[in-house]
């Protein structure tokens, strides 16, 4: 199975969760709109001058005239009066514009003959330098679509309109998993490791790389290679997450148990992408809860993580999330390749007079988490292709497109 077939599957396969509630917009930030907003204020509310000069009727302007001063609005503090022939109003911008006016002349073009009296050196027809009711937002727009992620401009544009609460989806609940014999918490000091023992990483990573996304984690430790411990461990998380993630077991070695136990208790729905690192990821369910069993080469799950993963999330929380931003590159290095499989290496990119230019960060092992060190982004190689030489194009997924924050 391709990545886009595989993507394609989770979009139509998983149902957004249905539960909602109300948060006040403090507590909104990377929360997802389960409703469209409507908003009932036009903005800005009342006419309002975009500049700061003098407020009069366009029918009184004319070259040479003088105008009687009758007052000023500020912003916040409106002139009370009406506007007889010939009158005008100190106004700066933001304030209501006074009954009867109908166009602000700039401070610019004005001469103050006394504290009475003003003149216009000259007249200019156009801009009325007033902003009509509703000239932002109309009374009745939709302001934001159910299904936005809620970032600070979001949540900003919604203060504007004086909305307070607002519905969002509950958040799913996510269990993470590791598992292996070898893997030993990171409580445990270096000086203490047994020999064939190794920290495990890949818990830490899958949680902070989902900590941004609007979910509730669940760090549900590390599973040994035992078939009946997995299998109660996954039965029971099954019945309190909307998804678990685990990593680690899912390959065809004599102790991997994880796709063997989901197929057991529930169903697996596919097993093996054809992507490089990455090939053996399962995606499976028991009852309501999915599961996606990332490999356990530290690099195959933080590659997987991102490009299924966090989709996947970000789908059963209820937004789909940008798709990641994929730019055209040129190479600075070779890059070795044997066709068969889509490969994500790692990369650095920079521009050079503005052309982007990549390089790969060296030996691609996918034990290598220090392939990541120096990268900013994927270097996607298509499955068909093969060496591709320096200065040839290629894709690139930058990290910032890949991480879904808000
Ligand atoms: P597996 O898919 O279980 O065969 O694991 C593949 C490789 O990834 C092995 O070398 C494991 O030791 C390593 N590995 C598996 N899980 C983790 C983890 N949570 N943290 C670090 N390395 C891991
Ligand atoms: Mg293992």
């Amino acid at each position: 199975m391709t990545l886009e077939k595989a993507l394609a599957a989770l979009s139509t396969l998983i149902q957004p969760l249905a539960a909602t509630h109300e948060v006040p917009l403090s507590e909104a930030r990377g929360r997802v709109l389960a409703e469209d907003v409507v908003t009932a204020l036009p903005l800005p509310p009342f006419p309002a001058s975009a500049m700061d000069g003098y407020a009069v009727k366009s029918e009184d302007w004319t070259q040479g005239r003088t105008f009687n001063l009758i007052g000023q609005a500020l912003a916040g503090h409106p002139f009370t009066g009406t506007l007889a022939a010939g009158d005008c109003v100190r106004i700066f911008t933001g304030a209501q514009v006074p009954v009867g006016a109908d166009r602000v002349v700039l401070q610019e073009w004005v001469k103050a003959l006394d504290e009475r009296t003003i003149t216009f050196d000259a007249v200019s027809a156009g801009e009325s330098y007033i902003r009509p009711v509703g000239n932002d937002v109309a009374q009745g727009e939709i302001i934001a679509v159910a299904g936005t992620r809620l970032g600070p401009i979001t949540i900003g544009s919604l203060a504007a309109s004086g909305i307070a609460q607002v519905t969002v989806r509950q958040r799913p609940v996510i269990g993470v998993f590791s598992s292996g014999d070898e893997l030993i918490d990171i409580s445990v000091p270096p000086s203490a490791l047994q020999p064939g023992q190794i920290y495990d990483s890949n818990r830490r990573t899958v949680m902070e790389l989902l900590r941004n996304l609007p979910l509730e984690i669940l760090d549900l430790g590390c599973l040994n290679d035992d078939p009946e411990t997995i299998r109660t461990a996954l039965q029971q998380a099954a019945s309190r997450c909307d998804l678990l993630i685990t990593s680690g077991g899912v390959s065809v070695g004599e102790a991997d148990f994880i796709t063997q136990t989901i197929s057991d208790l529930g169903e697996l729905v596919f097993w093996k992408l054809n992507i490089k690192p990455g090939k053996p990821l399962a995606l499976g369910r028991i009852e309501d809860c999915w599961i996606l069993g990332l490999p356990g080469n530290p690099v195959s799950t933080i590659v997987t993580a991102l490009l299924v993963g966090i989709p996947l999330a970000a789908h059963l929380a209820g937004f789909s999330p940008e798709p990641p931003l994929r730019i055209s590159a040129q190479l600075d290095a070779p890059l070795g390749h044997q066709p068969g499989r889509a490969e994500y290496q790692r990369g650095r990119y920079w521009l050079t007079k503005g052309e982007p230019k990549v390089r790969h960060t060296g030996e691609q092992g996918s034990n290598r988490l220090s392939t990541f060190r120096h990268a900013n982004c994927l270097i996607e190689i298509p499955a068909e292709s093969g060496d591709i030489p320096s200065g040839a194009r290629v894709t690139i997924l930058p990290f910032v497109g890949l991480m879904a924050e808000a």
